[in-house]
């Protein structure tokens, strides 16, 4: 018997290496088995995400498909309030310690969510693992998405020696600590008190020696920060475009920012970027969203 699922493509030799990835995101559907296809497998997800297309897979003898959930680490993330699901998922996973059922979106300023444990410790704090990180997140205090993993390590790749950084919208900081591998300084500043605990925290557990913490609103950094950055992150995705131009002021001439937006339309924020002086060296799909819209990164080069 064949089950419908989302799937994944992969060439087979990436296969592994993509497969630990969707595990570490809590996105592979592990209750499904892969389909070989000549030099290409197609992993089974949870749920729909860029080039994934819908499938028929087998089901691996004796287990049980699991309720949709989202894993940030310890903690499985249920869409849907189901008691008897959480016990079942608690016990699928020794990794695990806490199930809970979001309650509502993401919203806010601070960009958190309201959540009810449905199994397992009563608490939303854990730690995450991620490409020899270990960050502490507590998903009612501030924002956090395993999701993101891939992208900082995309963005981790184009950062040279001796870089200065600016991530504006940092949360707990997961970007911020990952690019100081490389760069000289990363100021990350965040607005939500708790994230910068949190960020504190990280900071320490990761001895990340060359991250500068800031409590601020990012409407006032310019004002604040007197010297430019040779990159600046923008993930702040429903609200980020009104932070452009003091994003610009805050770059150096010929520096780059990664903007991240959700978008509706390809190119829906060229036209702006240009007005700013910035040529758009990239835009790319780092999820959907809702139907009709996704999450996009736009890299940036900032004018001479
Ligand atoms: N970059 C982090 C990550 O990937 O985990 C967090 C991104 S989250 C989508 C956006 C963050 O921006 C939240 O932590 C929120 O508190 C912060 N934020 C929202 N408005 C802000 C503002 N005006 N100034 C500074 N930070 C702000």
């Amino acid at each position: 018997m064949t089950v419908p699922q989302w799937g994944v493509r992969v060439p087979a030799r990436q296969g592994e290496e993509m497969r630990q990835a969707l595990i570490r995101e809590g996105a592979l559907d592990a209750s499904l088995k892969l389909i070989r296809n000549g030099d290409l497998l197609i992993l089974p997800v949870l749920e729909q995400r860029e080039g994934a297309e819908w499938c028929e897979f087998e089901a691996h003898p004796g287990r049980e498909p699991l309720p949709r959930h989202e894993l940030v680490g310890g903690i499985a993330i249920m869409q849907d309030d189901d008691p008897d699901g959480a016990q079942k998922l608690l016990a699928s996973r020794p990794s695990l310690h806490t199930v809970v059922f979001a309650e509502g979106e993401v919203h806010g300023e601070y960009r958190t969510r309201e959540f009810r444990v449905l199994a397992g410790q009563s608490t939303t704090r854990t730690q995450v693992t991620e490409h020899g990180f270990t960050f502490n997140v507590d998903l009612a205090g501030a924002y956090f998405s395993a999701r993101l993993s891939t992208e900082r390590q995309r963005i981790l790749v184009h950062v040279r020696e001796g870089e200065v950084i600016l991530d504006m919208f940092a949360g707990v900081g997961p970007f911020a600590i990952t690019l100081a591998r490389i760069a000289s300084l990363v100021v990350a500043s965040d607005i939500n008190p708790k994230a910068i605990e949190l960020m504190l925290e990280n900071i320490a557990q990761n001895r990340a020696k060359n991250v500068l913490p800031m409590l601020a609103d990012a409407r006032h950094l310019d004002g604040i920060i007197p010297w430019q950055f040779d990159r600046v992150v923008m993930n702040l995705p429903l609200s980020g475009t009104e932070f452009l131009p003091a994003a610009f002021r805050l770059s150096r001439p010929g520096g780059t920012i990664h903007f991240y937006s959700l978008v509706s339309v390809e190119g829906e924020h060229v036209a702006r970027i240009q007005e700013l002086g910035g040529t758009v060296l990239s835009e790319r799909v780092v999820r959907s969203y809702s139907p009709g819209q996704w999450h996009a990164v736009y890299d940036v080069r900032v004018g001479e």
